[in-house]
């Protein structure tokens, strides 16, 4: 062989890992540190994660399929969950109590067809409010998922209160978290695999107002870290799947 035929491929494969190199002192700051705080969040590729079935997007953008089903098993009173995160539930509710703690759940699973209803009927509400239909609906849909786009229709979601709540209140509200019941959540939801999902900062970004009440399954494993990192669930499942 001649001694060009090695030499002529070794020069070139010389200047391609300069070329490279030269590339990445050329990087951004900004996306170098981009990568490494992506690198301190560890991704489902390690395996490390719990529940792995629970860990997806539920919103207008990414609706459950039309024939969607899920198996349910009660986790207080009538208030049903996916049956694989009941357990969850029920451990976290009897750990709350045993500590004095009373969480009261008031919504839980919903069918898409009981969703469809409490819409309509929360638009009825409104028209007889004084809004036209077109506004009622508007102000509706703000205010109440659409079918197939809640949490609570894939059976992952739990609305959670005090005992006593519709004594002072006739509707949930953001002061629930002034509770007793809110700072237990706050410290312990995480370790049974619940976020809070829709947080007070990222309204824009969940399309949700902050729901204080509004606990969301995603494994402990990701509740864990979701928590650690403050950030909401889309903003978070985008840089970890
Ligand atoms: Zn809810």
């Amino acid at each position: 062989m001649k001694p060009e035929r090695i030499l002529i491929p070794t020069i070139c494969i010389y200047a391609l890992y300069l070329g490279v190199q030269l590339l990445f002192r050329f990087v951004p700051n900004s996306s170098v540190n981009f990568r490494n705080a992506e690198a301190n969040i560890p991704s489902a590729t390690e395996h490390r994660a719990d529940n792995l079935w629970a860990y997806y997007l539920i919103n207008e953008e990414n609706t459950l399929s039309t024939d969607f089903t899920v198996g349910l098993e009660p986790v207080q009173g009538s208030f049903m969950l996916d049956e694989r995160c009941a357990d969850y539930a029920k451990q976290m509710i009897a750990d709350a109590a045993a500590e004095g703690i009373e969480l009261t759940v008031v919504s839980a699973y919903r069918s898409v067809q009981k969703q469809q209803e409490n819409l309509e009927s929360y638009i009825q509400r409104l028209i007889t409010a004084g809004h036209n239909s077109k506004e009622a609906r508007r102000l509706a849909e703000k205010e109440i998922a659409l079918p197939y786009t809640s949490e609570h229709n894939a059976g992952l979601a739990l609305d959670i209160l005090t005992p006593d709540w519709w004594n002072t209140h006739d509707d949930v509200t953001a002061d629930f978290e002034n509770t007793e019941q809110f700072r237990w959540l706050s410290e312990n939801a995480h370790k049974y695999g619940f976020i809070m999902r829709y947080p007070k900062e990222y309204e824009d970004v969940t399309g949700y107002v902050y729901e204080p009440w509004h606990y969301r399954f995603v494994g402990v494993y990701y509740a864990e870290k979701i928590k650690e990192s403050g950030l909401p669930l889309e903003y978070f499942y985008k840089t970890n799947f």
